[in-house]
């Protein structure tokens, strides 16, 4: 249909991108600039990935390979302007390999055309701001979660919270009885300690500052320390309220009713239970 005819080749049967035929057309240009290797920045210790400044948690192969795509992606620029790209596939890469095959779907002058491309790839390693910050032991503030009886729900907690706020916890420590939260912020400490209080709403909480130094502009300083403690009591236990000691005999939604070492029997409001319940 097209009577035009390749400049370079003199071909008159092919699809033509301007004055070229596409074959002259890519064995001059190529579909993308391949000059400079592409950076990939890796933390060594998590594996995420920084995309634009921000750090992206890698927990699975396909989402490693999806982000590197979106990199690859976005550093590809077209050789000329009558190209668009419209699709790079990354079938297969380790981190750290240097040489990547990828597949580029473009168009050139409206004709679809599809390459294997090699490109380069070059690693730099970082240490992501939560691996930074675990290294440096750097914390902010820490939630001391207590409970009476270790439960599965609470153990699925922790799971949670890493789902939660993944940049925010530095570190969940083993405790007797319970454990440490500790995170990067007053603020996501504040949100964990609420989130314990909603669920098993029988919860003594108690907020105070460690380390406190008062810096040059006279302000205080220092790690704020929230005692979440769970009351999540059972008939049966013993307990001790307002400084005398009972026997759990039943629990309701608002009540617990306890028994005294005399056998007398008492219902406190599970409020008043928080306000009443010694230390430890
Ligand atoms: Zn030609
Ligand atoms: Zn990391």
């Amino acid at each position: 249909m097209t009577n035009a005819f390749c400049v370079r080749c003199g071909s008159t049967n092919k699809k033509m991108v301007g004055a070229l035929c596409i074959d002259c057309f890519l064995e001059l240009y190529g579909l993308v600039n391949l000059g400079s290797p592409i950076e990939v920045v890796m933390c060594p210790k998590c594996y995420s990935i920084k995309v634009r400044g921000r750090w992206v948690k890698v927990s699975s192969y396909e989402e490693f390979i999806d982000i590197v795509r979106t990199i690859i992606r976005s550093s590809l620029k077209p050789s000329r302007n009558e190209v668009s790209i419209e699709n790079i596939d990354l079938p297969y890469l380790e981190p750290f390999q240097h040489k990547a095959e990828i597949l580029v779907r473009a168009r050139v002058s409206g004709h679809l055309i599809e390459k294997r491309l090699v490109i380069s790839l070059t690693w730099r390693k970082e240490l992501c701001n939560i691996c930074f910050r675990r290294a440096a032991g750097n914390y902010q503030a820490v939630v001391q979660v207590r409970f009476v009886h270790e439960t599965n729900d609470l153990e699925a907690f922790k799971e949670e919270l890493f789902k939660m706020f993944p940049d925010d916890i530095i570190e969940i420590e083993e405790m007797k009885g319970g454990f440490d939260v500790k995170v990067s912020s007053d603020h996501v400490a504040r949100r964990i300690a609420m989130l314990i209080k909603r669920r098993w709403r029988v919860v003594k909480t108690i907020e105070s500052y460690g380390d406190q130094r008062r810096r040059r502009d006279g302000k205080k300083t220092g790690r704020l320390y929230i005692s979440v403690r769970v009351l999540n009591y059972r008939e049966g236990d013993y307990i001790v309220v307002n400084k005398k000691a009972y026997i759990v005999e039943k629990l309701d939604s608002n009540t617990i009713t306890l028994r005294d070492s005399s056998g007398r029997i008492h219902k406190i409001r599970l409020s008043e239970l928080v306000k009443g319940v010694s230390k430890r």
